[in-house]
């Protein structure tokens, strides 16, 4: 059906929403493709639904040419099962809860792994049904703590997830390596960049795990790549760890006064003062710094934890909450923040400034007044016969040449310092440069974390009872709605690629003479009869000015303006990407618009 924008639902507006930041935002609002119904919350318009539709369609395809077949579950589901996974808990303030009118607790799913178990385990139950994969294009809701940038960051949101069940782990592996090629080609049809990075498992558990970023400035993930070939989130980069130091010669650690040292930077001086080095200058890389931090637990508990890392390096906060799971006594999303003045005070053990490796510290060296009790883990690093400039738990006093492995231990080894420019790839492949993206998708292994939780066992070949192995795999459908407009604009307005845009063709009538809107009508019918997609702007007493304003902000890729040429029996067909017009024969025009278009 031609869209007539004499009837088409649509106001464009002139002027940019007052909530809006980024041009996507800006632009889907003013064009008249979404609104705003609540912070994070979008209604659809016509257009709008046009571009989701052929998003989708995409998306939809490319899952069902890996064998994936389409489902469909409630968004508003009970509590149990997310009870029996933990995930009621860890999920956090980002789950909506709400209760019936029987103050039974029930949730708006944030995504569906639990429901797809329970399906599978409900029908299945051998080895030869296995593998299967199912997949569903669905509403998602999670009460994000920022909503933003529009459709970028929703709190309702449509994901494709998808869920892969095999036996064994070479299954999980072609499961995941088949979704990682759909992925590819869906985001190439799409017309949208990704590059694909390693990323942490986080929260879910699993191993391995990849995302999908699309590379822009507004994007709010920080990944790293070299020119080797190497990617990853920020949260997944892994640290070059230097070999192991023979510590059999070092000389005994050595406690010395150093007041009014609070900072690495006056401790580096101070110490190039009472105890300069003969090779070069002490540097911030010598000292060890202790640094507190408090984890805030999905139960709400408050853990003050210490990771020592070279003085030189920033922690970075999102990295030590990627990487701290395994050394917490639950699973879940976990916060961390600098620890407070006053957990500082209920930890008589740490003296501000001074503050040394903990618990571990060797008594015979610091006495036993070192003792803090608390977890504490080290930088990479930190390797064993490295030796440091450090707290010495006391006041005024660092102690130096105490080396790791002799003189203190560790709980563990965590990923949390700032990754930088310039520090080698972890696979050889050059030094690292830093980039922002958004993830427009992610694979993950999930393995048998659900399917444990939920009992999803099968009896296998040989007739004994085995648990089912997982995948776990996210498009973010409108949130590749906002990526594309984000990446294919320009000063007038939205400039669709292809594949994704609302219509083939705007065809625009300017004029007063009747002939030229019967003539219009007439070419809408027949690109419609091509089977092309058509907007016509056959608003009678719009300005020729508006009407092109309104197409270059609506970005359709090919603009047709039947005006004044018909004289002269021609038609204007304008590229909206490159600005270029050419005319056209009218009785050409079909046949070359849908050249254009590849139809
Ligand atoms: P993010 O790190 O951006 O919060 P996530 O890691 O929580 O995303 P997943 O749980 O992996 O996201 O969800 C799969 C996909 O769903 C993401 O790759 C993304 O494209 C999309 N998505 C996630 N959260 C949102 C949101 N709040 N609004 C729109 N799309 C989202
Ligand atoms: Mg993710």
């Amino acid at each position: 059906m031609v869209l007539r924008l004499s009837t088409l639902f649509l106001r464009t507006l002139r002027e940019d929403p007052v909530d809006a930041e980024v041009a996507s935002h800006k632009l889907l609002v003013r064009a008249g493709y979404i609104r705003r119904a609540a912070p994070g919350i979008y209604s659809w318009l016509p257009l709008g639904l046009k571009v989701l539709g052929k998003v989708e369609a995409i998306v939809r395809e490319e899952m069902n040419s890996i064998g994936a077949q389409e489902v469909h579950f409630p968004a508003l589901l009970p509590r149990e099962p997310y009870e029996a996974t933990n995930r009621w808990t860890e999920y956090g303030e980002g789950l909506f809860r709400l209760k019936d009118r029987k103050d039974a607790d029930y949730l708006l799913a944030p995504t569906h792994e639990e429901m797809f178990t329970l399906l599978v385990k409900d029908l299945y139950s051998s080895y030869k049904d296995l593998p299967v994969c199912l997949y569903q294009i669905q509403t998602k809701y999670r009460d994000e703590a920022r909503p933003r940038a529009g459709l970028l960051r929703g709190r309702e949101f449509i994901m494709k997830d998808s869920y892969s069940f095999d036996i064994d782990d070479a299954g999980l592996d072609a499961s995941y390596a088949a979704h990682r090629a759909a992925y590819l080609r869906i985001f190439d049809r799409l017309g949208l960049e990704v590059v694909p990075v390693k990323a942490t498992a986080g929260a879910m558990g699993g191993s391995k795990s990849e995302e999908f970023l699309h590379p822009t400035d507004v994007g709010e993930d920080t990944f790293v790549r070299s020119a080797g070939g190497y990617a990853a989130n920020v949260e997944a980069v892994t640290t070059v760890v230097p070999p192991a130091i023979d510590f059999s010669e070092a000389p005994a650690a050595e406690v010395k006064d150093t007041p009014d040292t609070p900072t690495i930077e006056t401790l580096v001086a101070a110490a190039n003062q009472i105890a300069p080095r003969a090779d070069r200058p002490w540097t911030a890389a010598d000292t060890l710094k202790n640094v507190v931090l408090a984890a805030t637990l999905p139960t709400g508990e408050r853990r003050i934890l210490v990771i020592g890392v070279p003085g030189d390096r920033a922690v970075d906060l999102k990295r030590v909450e990627a990487n701290i799971a395994g050394f917490l006594p639950v699973g879940g999303e976990v916060g961390i923040e600098p620890a407070t003045e006053d957990d500082l005070k209920k930890h008589p053990g740490l003296v501000k400034g001074y503050i040394g490796p903990g618990e571990s510290l060797d008594a015979a060296v610091l006495g036993t007044e070192g003792k803090t009790g608390l977890l504490f883990l080290v930088d990479p690093r930190v390797v064993s016969g490295s030796s440091w400039i450090t707290g010495a738990n006391l006041d005024g006093k660092h102690v130096f040449g105490l080396v790791a492995g002799r003189d203190f231990g560790w709980d563990g080894v965590i990923e949390s310092v700032e990754v930088r420019a310039g520090d080698p790839a972890p696979d050889g492949s050059g030094p690292l440069e830093a980039a922002r993206g958004i993830e427009m998708g992610h694979i993950f292994q999930l393995g048998r974390k659900y399917a444990e939780a939920l009992g999803l066992q099968v009896l296998d070949s040989n007739g004994k009872l085995t648990t089912v192995t997982m995948g776990s795999y996210g498009v973010g459908v409108t949130r590749a709605v906002a990526a594309l407009a984000e990446s294919n604009h320009d000063g007038r307005g939205l400039v669709w690629p292809r594949n994704v845009a609302p219509a083939d063709v705007h065809l625009v009538a300017t004029g007063k003479g009747t002939e030229i809107f019967e003539a219009a009508a007439e070419l809408a019918d027949e690109f419609e009869a091509a089977g092309l997609e058509v907007i016509y702007d056959d608003r009678p007493k719009v300005s020729p000015g508006v009407k092109f304003g309104d197409a270059e902000l609506i970005g359709v890729p090919t603009i047709v303006v039947v005006g004044r040429g018909l004289a002269d029996g021609v038609v204007e067909v304008k590229d909206r990407a490159t600005g270029e017009a050419q005319n056209i024969a009218l009785e050409d025009a079909v046949a070359h618009v849908a050249a254009l278009a590849g139809k």
